[in-house]
């Protein structure tokens, strides 16, 4: 584990930052340490969240490596007896169905070319309008969804797709603008590149300065004992009921009540996403890696974006 301390999209160093827990999860499964505490930072230039601990190589590969598999399931059940990963995922045939349409929405024709689903699991989501073939990069060993070839490094392709899918990958990444950099440099001359991640954010609205935040944040954790009675006389001060408080914005994958919280006013808790875009943010990274977005769509639960290759421009 290593700590950032410039934004993964844009590169800059100022943000705000809220004192943030890492879930048991995190500190068992991935980090092996007990590391309790972070910060959730936002950008002041493009408006990224992302927490400051950052996945090693390691850790990364032990978190994926077996991603919603048994072992997986075993290990989060444990400390997470509510965690559903049904709900995480998604319905494979409507994102599927969704995904196809707005392809063609935006492409209108299909691609014969090879592509490159980057990050995709099975590669069960690649939609009926890629007819050529179909590369799958991803770091778990799960078996392939039917004519989806497996491709452990992509600069070794043999051929430069002309398309890559980066479905619901980069809110996972340590260092993003780095793979999406490395995504470009294999990618065909003009080829395309579809994004789609999760429109998660936390309601720190809620949450007052970070000064103020931090300094109940420090008092809470403090006083373990007496918190929960805290907890929950802000709620009932909110007017609502602790049960049905949301823990997270919707769709989170942070807002686990299974969880022992003594901070249960908002959880800004660390689990396995540790970006959360904004439509600027998305904007920023792509730019930085040579890509122009050319179609952007957003609904409550997703981003999603077509974009070009730029072609690099060569000195006289
Ligand atoms: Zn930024």
């Amino acid at each position: 584990m290593y700590l950032t301390k410039q934004c993964p999209a844009c590169g800059d160093t100022a943000c705000r930052s809220w004192p943030a827990l890492v879930s048991a999860f995190a500190q068992h499964y991935v980090l092996q340490s007990c590391v309790e505490t972070c910060r959730l930072c936002e950008c002041l230039e493009c408006g990224l969240r992302y927490f400051d601990i950052r996945f090693s190589e390691e850790e990364v590969r032990r978190l994926y490596r077996d991603y919603r598999g048994e072992r997986y399931l075993r290990a989060r059940r444990q400390l997470e007896p509510n965690y559903d990963e049904s709900a995480s995922a998604g319905d494979l045939e409507s994102r599927r169905y969704e995904l196809d349409r707005f392809l063609r929405q935006h492409l209108q024709f299909e691609v014969a070319g090879p592509i490159l689903d980057y990050g995709g699991g099975d590669g069960a989501l690649i939609p009926p309008i890629f007819t050529g073939r179909r590369y799958v990069h991803d770091i778990s060993n799960t078996s392939l969804a039917q004519r989806a070839e497996r491709i452990s490094d992509i600069r070794r392709l043999g051929e430069a797709p002309s398309f890559v899918l980066l479905s619901h990958v980069l809110e996972h990444l340590s260092e993003p603008l780095d793979q999406l950099r490395t995504i470009a440099s294999v990618l065909a001359p003009e080829g395309m590149l579809y994004v789609e991640v999760p429109n998660e954010r936390y309601r720190l609205r809620w949450l007052g300065p970070p000064t103020l935040y931090r300094r109940c944040f420090n008092l809470v954790a403090e006083t373990r004992l007496v918190s929960p009675l805290v907890s929950f006389a802000i709620l009932r001060l909110a007017g609502r009921p602790a049960a049905v408080l949301p823990l997270a914005e919707k769709g989170s994958s942070s807002g686990d009540p299974s969880e022992p919280s003594y901070w249960s006013f908002e959880d800004l808790r660390l689990h396995e996403h540790i970006n959360f875009f904004s439509p600027s943010a998305l904007h920023r990274i792509l730019e930085r890696a040579d890509f122009s977005v050319t179609a952007f769509d957003s609904d409550d639960l997703k981003y999603r974006l077509l974009a070009k290759k730029v072609p690099k421009r060569h000195s006289a």
